[in-house]
């Protein structure tokens, strides 16, 4: 399953956390770890579960009468998926200041600074970017002159 047509909701992410974290666990430990803290109800965790099975995103395999879950898919592609919708909403133009108020709220490490810098050192820039909204999305000059 390609992760960019995953769509994962809030809650659904926060059950994934938990199964990353510890794979192959049943529904009361899972409910264990999210109820105190989510205030969520069993049945509100179990329908999340079995949502995320339907999804793919959840192998379930069944020992006696428990079942017990695994993710199908990784963290990694769960946030590079959730990155492309976020992206997809932003008018092209406007990503590369969308990231610069990323960098300036994110806390970082001295590590996580190098990081960025390294990848910022190596990456070519671009004269122009073409808006690639829908007419009457954005603002930007390219509508305006389609309209007139
Ligand atoms: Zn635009």
């Amino acid at each position: 399953m390609e992760a960019r047509h995953l769509k994962i909701s809030d809650s659904e992410w926060e059950v994934l956390r938990v199964l990353w974290a510890n794979p192959q666990s049943d529904s009361k430990t899972v409910c264990e770890i999210l109820g105190e803290s989510k205030e969520w109800q069993n049945s509100t965790i179990k329908t999340l579960l079995g949502r995320l099975v339907k999804k793919e995103a959840l192998a379930t395999t069944k020992k006696g009468n428990k079942f017990y879950y695994s993710p199908l898919v990784s963290e990694d592609e769960v946030i590079v998926s959730a990155t492309e919708t976020l992206f997809s909403h932003i008018c092209a133009k406007k990503i590369g200041q969308t990231l610069a108020e990323m960098i300036e709220q994110a806390p970082l490490t001295a590590d996580d600074y190098q990081l960025i810098q390294e990848v910022l050192s190596k990456k070519e820039t671009v004269s122009t970017i073409k808006c690639n909204c829908i007419p009457g999305q954005c603002n930007c000059k390219e509508h305006q002159n389609k309209t007139i």
